[in-house]
């Protein structure tokens, strides 16, 4: 046994976050948006992770208004727009978010990308969204080490969490990051945790995944968990978000941890913002 499915993080603001969350990019909106939430509700997840360029927000908040669930029970993150960077936009973006979700905070609000120019003023806006509770932690994504020094000198409120594509393949390549983010107690997550599925034929993950009775969608989550990183698998499908749950069950030994730390090949499958200014 390792853990349980609703294992949180306290957040550096007090803010408990369950480290396991279902992400529902490229989920349609409507009623796929409405049964995929559903389904994992009813897997024990109790962690969304939407934004409002994947256009579901109101289909995410319909479910948690329709799950029965307490709203305190559940940990939505929804992310801000490259279009609606600067003060008076984000704080636009943030209220229309959650216009949409019908919700009256969000857990987690995130800078979606680290836009040149404007994102300092950004971030005072949500600085004050965080004030005025309209959400109860705020951080960012895809934030490497220069724009989070930069960020880190003049923050009132440090980001939470940085969001940002990690699995073993790109590990090495984020390294220096994510100590610094451990530096700062700001929480890492992982996104495209399963590399959209691109290594799953990795004869070496499949080894593992034989060893271990698991899949390799399993392992890579197992192996998040196991760093004590946040990790948002997405899948439309309801036996798929069941297993990437069914991570509880078994531990990983430190040699085959120690060996996916090792299968860095600087591989990004989504967007690299390494090089952005
Ligand atoms: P993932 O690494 O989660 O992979 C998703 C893909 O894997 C889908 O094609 C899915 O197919 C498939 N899949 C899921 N589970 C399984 C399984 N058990 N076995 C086989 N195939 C499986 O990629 P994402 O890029 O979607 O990342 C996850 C989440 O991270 C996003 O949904 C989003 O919330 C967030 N994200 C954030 C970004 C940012 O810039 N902040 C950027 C990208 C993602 P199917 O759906 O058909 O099951």
């Amino acid at each position: 046994m390792s853990g349980a499915i609703d294992t949180t993080t306290t957040l550096n603001n007090g803010v408990e976050m369950p480290l396991l969350g279902l992400g529902v990019f490229k989920v349609p909106n409507g009623q796929k948006t409405i049964s995929v939430c559903q389904e994992a509700f009813a897997a024990g997840y109790r962690h969304i992770d939407t934004a409002m360029i994947y256009g579901n927000e109101r289909d995410v908040g319909t479910a948690i208004k329709a799950s029965g669930l307490a709203r305190e029970d559940i940990f939505v993150t929804t992310k801000l727009w490259n279009t609606d960077h600067g003060y008076q936009e984000a704080l636009s973006a943030g209220r229309e978010s959650l216009n949409r979700m019908g919700l009256d905070h969000i857990d987690l609000y995130l800078v979606h990308w680290p836009l040149e120019g404007r994102r300092l003023e950004t971030w005072k806006a949500m600085e004050q969204m965080l004030d005025e509770g309209l959400t109860r932690s705020i951080g960012v994504s895809n934030y490497m080490p220069r724009h989070l020094d930069e960020l880190l000198a003049v923050c009132q409120h440090r980001p939470a969490v940085n969001q940002i594509e990690l699995h073993p393949f790109n590990y090495g390549y984020r390294l220096a990051l994510i100590d610094l983010c451990r530096q700062h107690d700001i929480q890492v997550e992982a996104y495209s945790p399963l590399t959209r599925g691109k290594k799953f034929d990795d004869p070496r993950l499949a080894q593992l995944a034989a060893a271990y009775s698991k899949t390799p969608a399993q392992i890579l989550i197992r192996w998040a968990l196991d760093h004590e990183f946040a990790v948002i698998p997405k899948s439309l499908r309801a036996e798929r978000i069941r297993e990437n749950a069914a991570v509880f069950d078994f531990s990983m030994e430190a040699s085959d941890k120690a060996w996916l730390d090792d299968f860095n090949e600087d591989l990004i499958v989504c967007w690299d913002p390494t090089d952005v200014p």
